[in-house]
């Protein structure tokens, strides 16, 4: 199957991927980068692992929100992006979570407010 590198644009092959090996191998390295030096400094700040590591600012907080980093920079606190509670990863916090949960459980019939409320989260990105 051919699909064209997230990064470069370059056609490739492979069953899984989004990157073609140049770019994964360094997204790779970045990564290991970030992680290696998160590691050795950990008091670092999200500045400071940038520019060590130049890599954006914007990657960094990507590794974050995704939970591959074991060492977070100090001022990385990720925020709940509905009650603005510090988070450890993803997106939104255990409570709301569970709220989001009920409200979708409870409007199971409703499907058009469950679509109407997940949009107005969206928004407020
Ligand atoms: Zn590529
Ligand atoms: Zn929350």
């Amino acid at each position: 199957m051919l699909k064209n590198c997230d990064v470069c644009g370059k056609v490739f092959a492979h069953p899984a991927r989004s990157l073609c090996e140049e770019c994964y191998r360094k997204a790779q390295a970045r990564f290991q980068a970030v992680k290696e030096y998160l590691q050795k400094n950990p008091g670092a700040t999200v500045a400071e692992v940038s520019e060590a590591t130049e890599t954006d600012v914007d990657v960094i907080y990507e590794y974050i929100r995704e939970g591959r980093l074991s060492v977070i920079p100090r001022d990385a606190a990720l925020k709940c992006e509905i009650c603005g509670a510090v988070i450890q990863k993803g997106r939104i916090c255990h409570k709301c979570l569970g709220e989001l949960e009920e409200i979708a459980h409870r409007s199971k019939d409703d499907d058009d407010s469950r679509v109407r409320y997940l949009d107005q989260i969206k928004r407020r990105r």
